[in-house]
């Protein structure tokens, strides 16, 4: 066997002769989302780590493992190329763009390189974060004000929260949401229901019927009480927290345009950084007439896939904030053309994350090579072991609502804490980091022409 099988030669010297042997993952839950890591190993002591999205299966990555076997990872954006086609919106990129970061902390790994400066360099030294602060348990403004008051005190600079229709079915009494009678109780039955996926067929596939109808389709509308609640809700938020940090909002329901409207509308006076979401990012001339109705600014992004399918909604003016998820878009490179691409429309580019640390790493890669960066989202304040999921050279990794990578190659992750990965394994799974053997043969013909 020659020394390269066996990995003995100078990793610094030789990454033209690196080649990916394995693709291995290891699925936890409580993150708060489930979450799956992925390690790429090669023929050298090279490991490199990704992620598959939130929420997202581990066969989007696996699928992808007789593509990559005998490849050299370092020529990322070849293999990025070969493997697009198994990428689709939201999660159905998780793999795609999972095996991409993996792909580029083998790069920086084998040329002692951080990604930022494979990426161009730095535009910042620090990585603004925003905390995002859920609904549940917050029915009125001051407790959502108090909780938002607590991101501040830890030093961040910057607020999201959930606040439209969820706030409203929160609420035991009735007259807030006018919908086809009895669709708000099948609603209020429904959710949270994702989690039993794998326990409660029945429940899920109640789940998947009700909660998928598209914004345009649910006829759920807010009445003046309901507008009313939600007006003197912000006033409360904002009477905690004052008027200086901004804040930002997402979750607002399923609900047409011109509910969105009548929404936005009353949000205006409170300084809203961006409503998000609002409406399914595909409808781009109703983004079009929502951006020209009401004076708070939007932002979309978190389901799309590649920068070209940016491109629709950019070009309306819709769009003040981009919102990409590193874990949908395509991975590290197409986020960093993305950004570059709402640069030339006034954009401004904002990143969602709802994942672990090897996705905040690779998020803040990003955003210190990209110039319209503004902040990135960070949802695991109240996961006390989440900083623990890497060993790393900085601890904690976020301080004071920021993130500084240091110049250590890649990701800039030592390595991923197995004990505690596997403290929280995911109860459909038997251990981590498993062989995957049966994977590694799988085959179709990829050309997509003839
Ligand atoms: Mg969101």
């Amino acid at each position: 066997m020659s020394d390269l099988a066996l990995g003995n030669f100078n990793r610094l010297s030789a990454p033209s002769q690196l080649k990916i042997t394995d693709l291995r993952f290891a699925k936890i839950s409580g993150a708060p989302m489930d979450c799956v890591l992925l390690k790429i190993y090669t023929n050298s002591e090279l490991v490199g780590f990704g992620e598959v999205r939130d929420w997202a299966s581990e066969t989007y990555a696996l699928t992808l493992k007789s593509r990559l076997l005998g490849e050299n990872p370092c020529n990322v954006d070849k293999l990025f190329r070969k493997i697009k086609q198994f990428g689709g919106m939201s999660r159905q990129a998780g793999g795609v763009s999972g095996v991409e970061l993996a792909l580029w902390d083998l790069a920086g790994k084998a040329y002692g390189v951080p990604i930022y400066q494979m990426l161009g360099g730095k535009f910042r030294d620090k990585v603004r974060l925003y905390s995002d602060t859920d609904q549940g348990g917050r029915p009125d403004g001051k407790k959502m004000g108090a909780a938002l008051k607590e991101r501040l005190d830890l030093g961040f600079t910057f607020l999201k929260m959930d606040w439209g229709v969820g706030t409203l079915m929160g609420l035991e009494e009735g007259g807030y949401l006018t919908a086809p009678l009895g669709f708000l109780d099948e609603l209020k039955a429904t959710r949270g229901v994702r989690r039993l996926y794998y326990s409660d067929r029945e429940k899920f596939n109640k789940y998947n019927e009700v909660q998928n109808i598209a914004h345009f389709f649910t006829g759920l509308q807010i009445t003046e009480k309901g507008l009313d609640f939600l007006e003197n809700y912000l006033a409360e938020v904002r009477s905690v927290i004052g008027y200086e940090v901004p804040l930002a909002i997402d979750h607002c329901g399923h609900i047409g345009l011109n509910e969105c409207i009548k929404l936005g509308r009353r949000a205006e006076k409170y300084n809203i950084a961006w409503l998000e979401d609002l409406l399914p990012w595909q409808a781009t001339e109703q983004w079009k007439k929502l951006s020209q109705a009401i004076a708070t600014p939007l932002g979309t992004g978190e389901d799309i896939y590649l920068k070209e399918n940016f491109l629709p909604l950019l070009e309306s003016g819709a769009l003040s904030i981009v919102h990409p998820d590193i874990l949908s878009t395509g991975g590290i490179l197409e986020t960093k053309k993305i950004g570059d691409l709402a640069q030339n429309y006034g954009a401004a580019m904002c990143m969602h994350m709802a994942e672990t640390p090897v996705a905040a790493l690779a998020s803040a890669h990003v955003a210190t090579a990209t110039e319209n960066f503004l902040a990135l989202e960070f949802h695991s304040v109240e996961v006390d072991w989440w900083d623990d999921i890497v060993k790393a050279p900085h601890k904690p990794i976020i301080k004071n609502g920021f993130i500084e990578l240091s110049d250590a190659p890649g990701l800039g992750i030592d390595d991923l804490n197995d004990e505690v990965i596997r403290a929280h394994l995911h109860s459909t799974q038997k251990d981590i980091w498993l062989p995957t053997p049966q994977w590694d043969d799988d085959y179709s013909s990829d050309r997509t022409w003839s």
